[in-house]
């Protein structure tokens, strides 16, 4: 057989899925399983989009589409965007995507030489390492661990971008995995560093922008210092807020000519988002949004519930997240334990999280997944009823280490 291309030995498939994929196997096995592993919002989308994807169906045109996307989703994207404070884009400055994994590896070709550094902080949702590695780029990480509350600070983004001179900076604000959310003034002292480095892009992965606890507001570079607004690309995503992460739904909006690089690579892989997903789509981004802003309120309230279990937990540390629906504590002290009941030992992330599987069937994510091997993530999505079952048995977990 000739030999694959070589950029294929780069590539991994998702550290995620692989352990949603043990827990899918030990629950056809017969075993009692909660998973906390994946991502995916535990709700659907309105009627009104089911509806307006039937009436697409119904008045099929059985056309090719435009590679940027339909203008009427363009302008309900630009609606949504305005809604959160990013004014003064056109269609122009947008595109849309097969999700947002699609527009940033779209990203990555449009604005990655071969080599050239994208730098982003750690913990890092763990597709940014694959698509940079797909596309031969150079990863430069930026460490945040839990002693910083999972987040950037501006000296520390200065002297990388002083020291590798990145082509791109990949931000992520809410986070995948820890929930952080920026405050605004945090924002404007990340943007007032990014201002100083005009030969960096910046792209800002905000999927969860919607989904933000306790009365905070999203905030972006461009808001804070518009002069950033000509290498700013901001990157969206109906998957999570909407509950559509199967419709495969992503845009982007930034400099004209980064959308119409993006729109370019459209027309030569997918060339266009498919008609009904559109229809879909707008109707997510235009109808009524209660879906989002109740289910918004029931992830805060399951925040609270989680984060009593583990602030019980003695040894726990964990910033507390104010977004998305993740929490990300750091569990190392528990590293060099042995769990007594199976006598199994715990040496890191990923034997700690092997061992939480085998022996009280909850699935989470080792942290070294987002390249913070101090850690584990608990998505807590699941159905209602498992929530406190899975922090109970986790809670079990941690008291029989020693
Ligand atoms: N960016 C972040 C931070 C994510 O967490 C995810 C999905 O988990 C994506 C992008 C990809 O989203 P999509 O389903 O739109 O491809």
């Amino acid at each position: 057989m000739p030999a694959l291309a070589r950029r294929m030995s780069r590539a991994k498939p998702s550290a995620i899925m692989a352990v949603a994929e043990k827990a899918k196997a030990l629950k056809a096995a017969g075993r009692d399983i909660i998973s906390f592993s994946i991502g995916v919002p535990n709700f659907l989308p309105g009627e009104h989009v089911y509806q307006a994807a039937r009436e697409a169906l119904a008045r099929d045109s059985g056309q090719y589409g435009s590679n940027r996307g339909a203008e009427a989703l363009l302008d309900a994207f630009l609606g949504h965007i305005e809604a959160l404070g990013l004014s003064g884009y056109t269609r122009a400055h947008c595109a849309t995507g097969i999700g947002a994994k699609h527009i940033l590896y779209n990203l990555a070709e449009a604005l990655l030489d071969e080599g050239d550094v994208i730098a982003f902080p750690t913990p890092y949702w763990t597709s940014y390492v694959d698509i940079a590695d797909i596309v031969d780029a150079r990863v430069v990480t930026l460490p945040c661990p839990a002693s910083q509350d999972y987040k950037l600070t501006p000296a520390q983004l200065d002297a990388v971008l002083r020291e590798h001179r990145p082509r791109v900076f990949l931000f992520n604000n809410p986070s995948n995995p820890t929930g952080m959310v920026y405050r605004g003034e945090e924002i404007a002292a990340l943007a007032e560093v990014l201002v100083r480095h005009p030969d960096t892009w910046v792209i800002t992965d905000d999927i969860y922008n919607r989904m933000i606890f306790d009365g905070l507001r999203y905030h972006n570079f461009v808001q804070a210092r518009p002069e950033l607004r000509d290498r700013v690309v901001f990157v969206d995503s109906l998957s999570k807020t909407y509950g559509m992460p199967g419709w495969r739904v992503g845009f982007m909006a930034g400099p004209e000519a980064v959308a119409g690089a993006v729109t370019t690579l459209n027309s030569n892989h997918i060339t266009n988002v498919p008609e009904i997903t559109t229809a879909a789509a707008i109707a997510a981004l235009s109808g009524p949004q209660d879906v989002p802003e109740a289910r918004t309120r029931e992830f805060q309230e399951r925040r609270d519930r989680v984060l009593a279990v583990l602030e019980s937990i003695p040894g726990l540390r964990c910033p507390r997240p104010q977004g998305a629906f993740y929490v990300f504590p750091d569990v190392s002290h528990y590293f060099g334990t042995t769990h007594g009941p199976s006598g199994l030992r715990i040496g890191n992330d990923v034997e700690l999280c092997s061992a939480l599987l085998e022996t009280k069937g909850v699935a989470c994510v080792p942290g070294s997944a987002f390249g913070e091997p101090a850690a584990l993530r608990i998505s807590y999505t699941c159905p209602a009823g498992q929530l406190d079952e899975g922090m109970q048995r986790i809670r079990d977990f941690f008291a029989e280490l020693a």
